[in-house]
């Protein structure tokens, strides 16, 4: 099913989401204030239009309010995202993504009614930290401020141990919700099946406890 989007400002993050969507075979209006930017994506998105998304009257225009999703990729001007956050909502648009440049943008952004705030950069660091401490830690998400769900390849310490042997939720807390193995991904795993070599687990908990976790076995 086609869906539309639009994506306002279409710098390397925008841009990114921009030709992600396009190659997906959404439908993106692709909206920045720089006529070069907007001409290197009219042969990726639908549409690709100058305007200012300050201007509620130019949004009105391009019928944003016809948009399902409408995600904001303005990078360093806070107060412009802001205040196209605030049309966007009075709009009534279904839903709305914003990158946030830091906390206090972020906290902003909640209150004024953005559904999803993204904060690509301190995620992505988040990420490449946990993997630079153990290359077997393959991914990390932040669910929440304290908790998060982490993918782990099984290391030298887990190797033909058993769940129950490991015991993962009594001595640290932390639940694995699923082990991925080739290309099957078993929900509910067993807790006496021997852990092997290229499986994969993938362990939710509290942020300190994944910590322990990440020291002790992975
Ligand atoms: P990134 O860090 O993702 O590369 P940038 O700051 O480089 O972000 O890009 C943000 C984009 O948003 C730029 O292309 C800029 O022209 C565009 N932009 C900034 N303000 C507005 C606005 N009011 N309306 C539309 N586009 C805007």
């Amino acid at each position: 099913m086609k869906r539309e989007f639009a994506v306002i400002g279409l710098g390397r993050f925008g841009g990114s989401i921009c030709r992600e969507l396009s190659m997906e075979g959404m439908d993106v209006l692709a909206i920045d204030v720089d006529e070069d930017k907007v001409n290197e994506f009219k042969n990726f998105a639908s549409y690709a239009v100058i305007a200012d998304s300050t201007d509620e009257a130019a949004l009105k225009e391009l019928g944003i309010k016809n948009i399902d999703h409408v995600i904001v990729a303005i990078g360093d001007n806070i107060q412009a995202s802001i205040l196209t956050t605030v049309i966007l909502t009075d709009l009534g648009i279904k839903k709305i993504t914003v990158k946030a440049q830091n906390d206090y943008h972020e906290k902003i952004l909640k209150k004024i009614g953005a559904d999803q705030v993204v904060h690509p950069e301190r995620d992505m660091g988040k990420r490449i930290a946990h993997n630079i401490i153990s290359n077997n830690i393959l991914d990390y998400l932040e669910l929440s401020d304290e908790h998060s769900i982490v993918e782990v390849k099984v290391g030298e310490r887990m190797l033909g141990k058993t769940l129950v042997d490991l015991d993962i939720r009594a001595n640290y807390g932390c639940n694995v919700v699923a082990i991925k193995r080739g290309k099957e991904i078993n929900v509910s795993p067993s807790a006496d099946d021997a852990l092997q070599k290229s499986d994969i687990l993938i362990v939710i908990g509290a942020d300190n406890d994944i910590s322990r976790f990440e020291r002790h076995l992975v």
